[in-house]
């Protein structure tokens, strides 16, 4: 049986680095261009959250304000891929992002494969969050302790994303981690909840993952042992 194509996770750093508050930036957005067309992360300095929609690169800062990246600008952590979806699917009615993820959980094949998740549509409710600028060094759960958090209703747009495997959970935030921006680029951030009705959504596995490590002075001399699982849970998710 021939071999099916895998498709390539592109991803700068790793997610215990940023728990760490490994924030200097290690690549541009150009290379990360050459490598993607969807994805999510962070810029320099914790400064907001990165959208990757369809080849457009987009920063949510956190007074709310998103615009398109230039080239130039550095980032410490992402997470792209080239989209082109194995799977697409119409959920009717998702009362909740739990909801949302059991039906992409009915789509994975694998809980040990990397999954590159999109999701359009208008959505009645979107709670999202931005990240502040942040001092280097201040642990990811420092700086989400004050994060701006945003409410959007009845709001077209898309979710993108990606499902990592528990065994990866140094590498990046395993489980969903998705980010929002609205379908006129004005409006985003990293998702804490969603609720919406004719949801297209759309999955691709991905069989290759390629980590690039910064070469920063921070990264080099970070001490990367501590187990982020915690700290990522709390800094990510909705606060309870
Ligand atoms: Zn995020």
């Amino acid at each position: 049986m021939a071999a099916r194509v895998q498709h390539t996770l592109y991803q700068v750093s790793t997610a215990t680095a940023l728990v760490e508050g490994i924030y200097q930036g290690a690549v541009q957005v150009a290379a990360l261009r050459e490598h993607g067309d969807l994805g999510l992360g962070t810029f320099e300095s914790l400064d907001g959250e990165m959208v990757v929609v369809d080849g457009h690169f987009f920063q949510v800062h956190s007074d709310g304000n998103v615009r398109e990246v230039q080239d130039d600008i550095l980032v410490p952590f992402a997470a792209v891929t080239d989209f082109s979806p194995d799977r697409s699917v119409t959920l009717d009615n998702c009362a909740d992002l739990s909801e949302l993820t059991s039906r992409f959980d009915t789509l994975r094949p694998s809980d040990n494969f990397f999954f590159a998740l999109r999701v359009d549509g208008t959505f009645e409710y979107i709670h999202a969050r931005a990240m502040r600028r942040t001092k280097e060094g201040v642990p990811l759960v420092q700086a989400a302790a004050v994060q701006p958090e945003f409410e959007f209703k009845n709001i077209l747009g898309t979710l993108v994303g990606f499902w990592t495997p528990e065994y990866a959970k140094a590498l990046n935030v395993p489980g969903y981690h998705l980010h929002f921006i609205s379908a006129d680029r004005t409006r985003g951030g990293h998702l804490l909840q969603c609720r919406g009705k004719n949801l297209s959504l759309q999955i691709q596995s991905e069989g290759d993952y390629h980590v690039v490590l910064p070469q920063t002075n921070d990264f080099l001399k970070a001490n990367l042992r501590r187990d982020p699982t915690a700290d990522l849970a709390k800094a990510e998710g909705e606060k309870k």
